[in-house]
């Protein structure tokens, strides 16, 4: 067995590789972590973390307007982006910091370089220039936020990294896609008072959910002032004096703007790695390859997180970094199931989902009930807020087993955790209609759903 510098080098310092290198060091073996930023990654640094500070910030507004309706008087409300903007990015530094000093309680080596893979078992350290050896390699780079090169004045644009340190709020802003990013920040900004406007190719925003809630989603944004046009690109953007931008799109429209966001997906962190000069696999979209245990083709070299493009979620970076810590430091092998992975999007109004949408269940052959539910909360009857909230469940026909939950509305993100158990579990209608109800809350009618909207008796031609 030839000797290494380490028994594991992480090449990536957010939520996969920290937990990898943390519990990789536990087991006993030596363990260095290399990053070229900020200990944290997306998640803490620029995505979830501070994303979610900025969501609780823009739902003042509506909660300013609905305390009218239960007696309080809050006319004298002001809202200050510097104040936010700098208390976000202390309380993200102070996360950072606890990673850090949680790497260090695990013995865990620190290197602050960009690392290149120079060898199946050897990474360079390109600032310092020197090379370090591993018995094993993971590599946990995460993603970035991607931008279309090709679109005239492409640059002017901003992405989400630069979205949370912006020296101020913009009057007006053009936000380009329709998935997570685009809506969470179209939320945040139109919450801040911002005057916003989403560019999306589609038909309707959140492809990959199902079609009930996409339709639920636009249109509630829609109706609490949210500009979306669909089925259209922005082909460029010009400069126009004061900072301001002057952006078109494909289908002839002009939109003034004073900042324009680019949140068109994001594209897994493999270039310049040297991932294919050491024999690395890359998918088209230049993700690593990995089978269920996070293996690269190179038998030294593993890779967990968005820098796979598999399901870009910080806990399922986190379960493949468990599951790989499983299997190769614990000689238990573990592959982390990615099915019924639930997901949340921040957006007014939030949504929750996990399982099968229905044209997913459809597609895979199953005969389906669904149950669906739209109602007002009791908390916007009185507030005279208009929102509703959408409940959905998908269910085999012949099982009666819930394959899929969709909800949006409040609270949705919080109330999927829960469902998520009972999809995972695989419970069927009936179980959950065993449930008692949590009386008066609006989860209580994921319960309470008794009269199905359609129902299949013969299976699909
Ligand atoms: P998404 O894949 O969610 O959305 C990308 C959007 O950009 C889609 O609407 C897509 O359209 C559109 N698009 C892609 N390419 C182009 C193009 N060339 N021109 C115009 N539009 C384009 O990616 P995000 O960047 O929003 O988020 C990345 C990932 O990060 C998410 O998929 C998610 O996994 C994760 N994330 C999770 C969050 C959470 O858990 N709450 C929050 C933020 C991110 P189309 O639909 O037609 O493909």
């Amino acid at each position: 067995m030839p000797q290494y510098d380490y028994d594991l080098i992480v090449i990536g310092a957010g939520s996969g590789g920290v937990r990898a290198a943390r519990l990789a060091s536990k087991s006993g073996a030596k363990v260095a972590i290399i990053e070229q930023v900020q200990v944290g990654g997306t998640c803490v640094l620029r995505g979830c973390v501070p994303k979610k500070f900025l969501v609780y910030a823009s739902e003042y507004s509506q909660a300013f307007r609905d305390a009218k309706g239960f007696g309080w008087t809050v006319d004298w409300a002001r809202f200050d982006w510097p104040t936010l903007r700098d208390a976000v990015q202390n309380e993200v530094n102070r996360l950072s910091g606890l990673y850090i000093k949680n790497l260090n309680a695990a013995n865990v080596e620190i290197i602050e370089d960009r690392a290149m893979l120079d060898g199946p078992n050897s990474v360079r350290l390109t600032r310092e220039g020197k090379s370090l050896s591993a018995a094993r390699i993971l590599i946990a780079t995460g993603g970035h936020t991607y931008r279309p090169e090709e679109t005239l004045g492409q640059e002017l644009g901003i992405t989400s990294s630069d979205a949370f340190l912006l020296e101020e709020l913009p009057a007006r802003v053009v936000i380009a896609g329709g998935g997570f990013i685009a809506l969470e920040f179209a939320t945040i900004f139109s919450g801040l008072g911002v005057d916003t406007t989403v560019v999306y190719r589609g038909e309707r925003v959140l492809r990959g959910f199902d079609h009930d809630l996409r339709a639920h989603v636009q249109a509630d944004l829609e109706r609490t002032g949210v500009k979306i046009l669909c089925g259209s690109t922005i082909s460029e953007i010009a400069a126009l004096p004061g900072n301001r931008k002057l952006v078109s799109l494909s289908n002839s429209m002009r939109i003034e703007a004073d900042q324009v966001l680019w949140a068109v997906g994001r594209t897994p962190n493999t270039a310049g790695l040297g991932l294919e000069e050491a024999g690395v696999k890359l998918s088209p979209r230049g993700a690593v390859v990995v089978d269920e245990y996070s293996r690269t083709n190179v038998p030294s070299i593993w890779a967990v997180g968005d820098v796979t493009d598999r399901i870009n979620l910080t806990p399922v970076a986190i379960r493949e970094a468990v599951a790989f810590v499983e299997s190769e430091f614990h000689e238990r092998p573990t592959a982390f199931d990615h099915a019924d992975v639930a997901s949340a999007v921040f957006s007014r109004p939030p949504v929750g989902a996990v399982g099968l949408t229905e044209e997913e269940a459809r597609g895979k052959g199953h005969r389906l009930t669904i149950y669906r539910s739209v109602f007002r909360p009791m908390k916007n009857i009185l507030a005279g807020n208009e929102q509703r909230m959408l409940m959905k469940l998908v269910v085999d026909s012949k099982t009666d087993r819930v394959l899929g939950v969709h909800i949006a509305g409040a609270d949705a993100p919080e109330m999927i955790q829960l469902a998520a158990i009972a999809v995972k579990a695989g419970l069927t209608k009936a179980q959950w209609d065993m449930t008692c109800a949590v009386h008066p809350t609006a989860a209580e009618e994921l319960v309470l759903m008794g009269e199905p909207v359609s129902h299949d008796n013969e299976a699909p031609a």
